[in-house]
């Protein structure tokens, strides 16, 4: 099934009886927007009001040396397109990655508001994990073997980066060297007993650390056992980005940035309006994740929340010897909201996560909310006290797009087969949207080989709810949070 907050969707809405349940619901949320204390609402005073977070003090893109590309020109006047894809994060490029391997006798064009990379793609912590997301559901639902076979498919994906670096010469600083997940309380062992269980059962090798175990490779008292997994990977994030970006141009994909996409009319061909231009195309892609409720879509289906990272000054050797941690893994605790942290290729500590505000109207983020930056940085210093007076270099954050059930959804609109999406990776998508792409690819060419029968495909998003309502249910489950215990585990 498809989700039903489509352009088609959208469309047939429009009804009269739905535009008066619309502005009933529009009014109240306008009332409580208004009568309520503002401070009912939590926002981001920095935010400004366009699309974008425009704060780009972000470590990855500058060792991208994104500041010194030639970003595209837009596009400009009425063009036509066999396939048009719009956003240019690494969902966007693995599509037309795929496509343009197959057909390169097509035009694909890719439509980006800012530049290729300048979302999620390009600001996350650059964990390179296999399985995530909604692997527990399909292995509680489902059982191992159909879990085995998610997590085998992800596999592609992580393909599909190593032959982005071996044929195209696209270097992500990838390094191969597994992830601890960490308890960050001892009543949490359990829990990493049980990931082992259902990793056992799937026949995955992984291996658990007890406190000694844990605390000889890491030194860190904030840990108390860790289940190790030798199959995840870290690498840098925007490198990743605009190497895909270099590498579809390559291949013959047109690539438009500075391209905001201010309007999507469902038909054949679909209509794209562009601040600057037109496109008229025979199949079109979504893939604006988070940013797709700006454009009215899967408005009641996707929420989008923003997530922060930290970045320090490169650690000396005399640092480095303090904490351990000479296996160089991908560091997460346990915990629904949960912490991240890794070293980069110049020995500096990217630190994110532990809070992951929404914002009314499901608004992006700045990227420079101070509570959850300055929380990150005592958080660090809690986590390794013995680096007490490093200093931060980088500070920045983004806008991710979650599902109530945690799962992705790719697939086509309204059940119609020219406009398709890939939305909902939920804070996880370096390699579910390599993946996704590969999907999208297929569903796009009319082939359905096994991938495209994957549980995300024409998975239905639950719906979320309206506004005020939405921002209500998401600080009370924030708040439920806290309240268990501090420390839920995932
Ligand atoms: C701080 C942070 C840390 C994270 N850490 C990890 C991690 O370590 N590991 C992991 O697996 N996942 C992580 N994630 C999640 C991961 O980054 C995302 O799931 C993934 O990048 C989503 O890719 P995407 O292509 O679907 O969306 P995006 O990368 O968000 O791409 C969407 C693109 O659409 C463009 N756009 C938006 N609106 C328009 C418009 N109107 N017109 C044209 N273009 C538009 C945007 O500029 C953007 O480039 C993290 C996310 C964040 C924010």
């Amino acid at each position: 099934m498809a989700p039903d907050d489509s352009p088609a969707a959208e469309q047939r809405r429009f009804s009269r009886r739905s535009f008066l349940k619309g502005a009933a619901a529009g009014g109240a949320g306008a009332w409580a927007a208004t009568t309520l204390p503002r401070w009912t609402f939590e926002s981001d005073p920095h935010r400004p009001q366009q699309l974008y977070e425009y704060y780009l003090d972000n470590f990855w893109f500058e060792s991208a040396g994104l500041y010194q590309e030639r970003v595209n020109a837009p596009l400009k006047g009425r063009q036509r397109a066999d396939v048009a894809i719009i956003g240019g994060g690494f969902a966007g490029m693995s599509t037309a990655f795929n496509l343009i391997r197959r057909f390169p006798e097509k035009r694909i064009v890719l439509l980006e508001g800012a530049c290729c990379g300048y979302g999620a793609s390009g600001r996350n912590g650059g964990f390179a994990d296999v399985g995530m997301p909604g692997l527990r559901n399909i292995y509680e639902a489902h059982g191992p073997e159909a879990a085995r076979s998610y997590y085998d498919a992800t596999l592609l994906g992580v393909e599909q980066i190593r032959n982005l670096a071996r044929e195209h010469g696209v270097d992500c600083d990838l390094e191969h060297n597994g992830s601890l997940n960490l308890a960050t309380e001892e009543s949490q062992l359990p829990a990493l007993e049980a990931q082992k269980s259902r990793y056992d059962a799937m026949g995955l090798e992984t291996e658990l650390l007890d406190t000694a175990d844990l605390r000889s490779r890491l030194r860190s008292e904030r840990f108390f056992g860790a289940l190790r997994d030798p199959h995840h990977a870290i690498l840098n994030p925007a490198k990743l980005a605009r190497g895909m970006k270099r590498a579809i141009e390559e291949l013959g994909v047109e690539v438009f940035e500075r391209s905001k996409v201010m309007r999507i009319e469902p038909g054949s061909p679909v209509h794209i309006t562009t601040e600057f231009g037109e496109l008229a195309a025979a199949k079109a892609v979504i893939a604006l994740n988070g940013y797709a409720p700006q454009l009215g879509l899967f408005t009641n289906r996707l929420i989008p929340l923003c997530n922060y990272v930290v970045a320090s000054e490169p650690l000396s050797a005399s640092q480095l010897e303090s904490i351990g941690w000479a296996g160089r893994e991908g560091l997460a605790d346990l915990r629904v909201q949960f912490m991240y942290l890794r070293l980069t290729a110049d020995n500096r500590i990217v630190f994110g996560g532990e809070t992951s505000p929404y914002f009314y109207d499901s608004s992006p983020s700045s990227g420079n909310y101070a509570p959850a930056i300055e929380r990150l940085k005592r958080s660090l210093l809690v986590t390794f006290p013995q680096l007490e007076g490093l200093r931060f270099s980088h500070s920045w954050g983004g806008t991710m797009g979650f599902t109530r059930d945690f799962m992705p959804s790719v697939g086509a609109l309204a059940g119609g087969d020219n406009t398709f999406y890939a939305a909902g990776f939920n804070g996880e998508g370096v390699v579910m949207t390599q993946l996704a792409g590969k999907i999208v690819a297929e569903l796009v060419s009319g082939e359905r080989p096994p991938i495209t029968r994957l549980p995300i495909v024409g998975h239905q998003m639950p719906y979320v709810g309206h506004e005020p309502l939405r921002y209500a249910a998401v600080k009370l489950y924030e708040h439920a949070l806290r309240a268990t215990s501090g420390n839920p585990v995932r």
